[in-house]
């Protein structure tokens, strides 16, 4: 990848692929304590080896089976037609009697199960019905957005845990993989009159998507997804959409050209930070910002790659954040690499090269041959 515009060179491909596989080396010890969050592990290494063209099925195909354990179906009421599904993202949080699935493991764990192509999973254990109900319990009825996980006592929805764009996004895309396409689709197991409320009730008056009228770039990278997986775009205002492109221009930082005036307002401008993306305004450039915004520029407008200076944020992660001896990404020129911002990192350089599906957050190529294969 990136072979093109920036030469073989300036990519560190076999440090990066080399990075991402250790930390599928079941696992490195610094992670034995975030074993409830092995799925994300998985989702991002996977991602990662993914963008820089290692054949993932072959590598890991044997481990399969070991995933597939993760996924969990409990009946509630003593018959079928009350069964939910998902995965959990360990299996010491397989306690029976007990709801442990949540939204993000089981998206996590398909879009890794979509990367390592296990079709006959999609097409002959997976139980859609029950994970789409399993979902549909998720979204509170009285706001229309959705919760990660159940109450293990009641099995409604949590009343303790946030609801945001974030789970919004999660509900929305894992209904999209089990089949959802038109409204009428997601009509059978959500209130998606009700969700398109809330995702238009986060709307901010200067454009761009946040809580309490703050934008913020990954909500709005959230909600434009969830919006384009619902095929509800055009139910943002021409205005709204312009704003919106504005404001994600203005968070690319920048000592050059237009963007000369905003980075001279922005009192936390580092020079070093300069062709990267912030995340809300006045903040330092962050290497998962370019993806956020990058994505959402993408669906909103064809003509992104114009409109914001790719050359400029490419040369951010290539030469800021990029880490050329250890391979992967930081979040920022100081910090060591993480899995998060070298997964986001990849994503968003990919998402130039045209090669990155931003909605399903996996390789274009992964993307359209499950589309093929899988088309329920
Ligand atoms: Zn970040």
């Amino acid at each position: 990848m990136c072979q093109a515009t920036n030469g073989p060179s300036r990519v560190v491909t076999k440090k990066h692929r080399k990075f991402f596989e250790r930390h599928l080396q079941l696992l490195p010890s610094s992670h034995q304590g975030h074993d409830v969050n092995r799925m994300a592990i998985i989702f991002y290494s996977i991602s990662g080896l993914s963008i820089f063209d290692v054949n993932v099925s072959a590598k890991y195909g044997d481990h399969l089976g070991w995933m597939r354990k993760h996924y969990i179906k409990t009946v509630l009421d003593d018959t079928e037609n009350t069964a939910i599904s998902g995965f959990v993202g360990s299996l010491v949080m397989n306690i029976p009697h007990a709801t442990t699935i949540n939204l993000p493991n089981t998206l996590f764990a398909l879009l890794s199960m979509i990367m390592l192509r296990d079709y006959e999973y999609f097409e002959t254990i997976l139980d859609k019905r029950s994970l789409a109900r399993f979902v549909s319990k998720c979204q509170r009825p009285d706001r229309g957005s959705f919760v990660s996980c159940l109450d293990y006592k009641t099995n409604c929805g949590s009343s303790v845990d946030s609801d945001d764009l974030r789970f919004c996004y999660i509900a929305v895309a894992i209904l999209y993989i089990c089949g959802c396409r038109s409204k009428e689709d997601f009509d059978e197991y959500i209130d998606t009159e009700k969700l398109l409320g809330y995702i238009m009730s986060q709307q901010c008056y200067n454009g761009a998507f946040g809580a309490h009228n703050e934008p913020h770039s990954g909500y709005t990278s959230c909600a434009l997804s969830t919006l384009a997986l619902l095929s509800s775009l055009e139910k943002l205002s021409d205005k709204f959409k312009e704003d919106t492109i504005t404001w994600l221009l203005h968070r690319q930082v920048s000592s050059h050209g237009c963007m000369k005036f905003e980075s001279e307002l922005n009192a936390s401008y580092d020079q070093s930070d300069d062709g990267g993306f912030q995340g809300r305004e006045n903040k330092f450039a962050d290497t998962c910002y370019a993806f956020w915004c990058l994505n959402s520029l993408h669906l909103l407008t064809k003509d992104w790659k114009m409109l914001c200076q790719t050359e400029l944020v490419t040369n951010y992660l290539l030469d800021r954040t990029q880490k050329t001896l250890t391979g992967g990404f930081s979040k920022n020129d100081e910090e060591d690499a993480d899995l998060y911002h070298s997964c986001l990192g990849s994503a968003a350089l990919a998402l130039i090269e045209g090669k990155f599906n931003g909605e399903l957050c996996i390789p274009q190529e992964i993307f359209n041959d499950f589309s093929k294969r899988c088309c329920f």
